[in-house]
């Protein structure tokens, strides 16, 4: 869990609810006295708020706790499954769909391939249509769904959210999937870029938890960064930073789609692996993917079991990454860097040649300071992350969990 940090002082009822709500989510179980010292209100106004929240069933009086001397404090305890939130991962070649309770546990999870730059319309059928059976595998009360959370390849400007799949997917231009999903679940929708989302995953369940400054590198079809500031993801101007796939390591290097030449992205990209690892079967006749049609979960496996080629062309990938990792780390000074996405699954096989090749280009202090790691989050980092940005929108603001309206 992040830490507990002091609250700051709530001064309308509101502040207040939200205060002690975190408080208690946080702590998972805290009696009223506990709560009035760490917000330092009157245990008279404590007991108020504890009041509509017990009200809304998303707090409970769960027992008792230590004594200090007098009567046994009565515990309050924060009910994980009182909400439960969707959260979906738009990817380039997929669509994925988790349900969540209040602690980021999965309830139910749905992954497809799917073409979904050119069918929208299909990809708008089945994100919906996944939805739906994850809640139906859940089997709990529908009105306990407080929200959607979507991750789309592409940066998001807060300003204009929903124009964001526009850019990124012609195809959907006018499409309008975030206000069908909103109109389908009848529930506030939210959407992000699926770096930024990744990140929020590792600081909440992952590597960052404890964390707050650290960069989430996701490489899979793209490769993008979400980057954590003093516990906030930082988006720049419009929304555009962390953006590091198309920082150029190479001015001769192959063009890349967004105009410019030799991009982290051309080097490290799934097709630029799958198509590596193609060219150098040749060469590798021994290979466990000659006679394959690689794709990168077998390259992987194949790196994982020791495979020369394979582990040749991870090796280049960790290379060219350490480039682009050795700035991030003089430019931000990160007390982490997580690799996520596809590529995370080679797991030591890309850290060490990745530690070393960052090792060899920067000798100033911050890259000493800095770890680098793996995601154990696995496939479902991304659409936790976006599950997770509604926990922290109502955490932030109560009236999005359910009975929380009145409070
Ligand atoms: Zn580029």
């Amino acid at each position: 869990m992040p830490y507990v940090r002091k609250a700051p002082r709530a001064d309308t009822d509101r502040e207040l609810t939200s205060t002690v709500l975190e408080l208690v989510w946080r702590r998972q179980q805290v009696s009223r006295a506990e709560i009035a010292r760490h917000t330092g209100r009157s245990r008279s106004t404590i007991s108020e708020a504890v009041a509509r929240l017990l009200d809304t069933g998303l707090v409970a009086e769960v027992g008792s706790g230590e004594s200090r001397g007098g009567r046994r404090p009565i515990l309050i305890g924060f009910q994980d499954e009182a909400g439960v939130i969707l959260g979906v991962d738009i990817g380039a070649t997929h669509v994925a769909v988790i349900l969540t309770d209040l602690r980021g546990r999965t309830l139910a999870w749905r992954e497809r391939p799917h073409p979904v730059r050119s069918d929208p319309k299909g990809a708008d059928a089945l994100i919906t249509g996944l939805g739906e059976v994850c809640l139906h595998e859940w089997n709990g009360d529908r009105d306990r769904l407080m929200g959607i959370g979507v991750a789309v390849p592409s940066p998001v400007d807060p300003q204009s959210p929903d124009v964001v799949l526009d850019r990124v997917l012609p195809a959907w231009r006018g499409h309008g999937i975030l206000d069908r999903l909103k109109s389908v679940f009848d529930v506030p929708v939210f959407v992000d870029n699926d770096a930024n989302l990744g990140a929020v995953a590792e600081h909440w369940w992952g590597k960052a938890v404890g964390i707050d400054d650290f960069v989430y590198l996701k490489v899979a079809t793209g490769v993008g960064a979400g980057l954590m500031i003093g516990g906030e993801i930082y988006r720049g101007a419009t929304g555009v930073a962390g953006e590091i796939g198309h920082i150029a390591i190479d001015p001769n290097g192959p063009k890349c789609v967004c105009g410019n030449r030799g991009c982290l992205a051309t080097f490290v990209g799934t097709r630029h692996l799958v198509e590596r690892a193609t060219a150098l079967v040749p060469s590798h006749p021994d290979s466990a993917l000659a006679g394959t049609e690689p794709d990168i979960r077998i390259i992987e496996d194949a790196a994982l079991a020791g495979d020369e080629l394979a582990l040749r062309v991870v090796n280049e990938a960790a290379v060219h990454l350490g480039i682009v990792v050795a700035g991030v780390l003089n430019l931000m000074n990160p007390g982490s860097v997580i690799i996520g996405g596809s590529l995370a699954r080679a797991g030591d096989r890309l850290l060490a040649p990745l530690r070393e090749a960052v090792a060899s280009r920067t000798l100033v202090a911050s890259a000493a300071a800095s770890e680098i790691r793996t995601s154990e989050l696995g496939k479902r980092a991304t659409a936790l992350g976006a599950a997770t940005h509604v926990l922290v929108a109502a955490l932030d603001n109560p009236r999005l969990f359910p009975g929380v309206k009145s409070a």
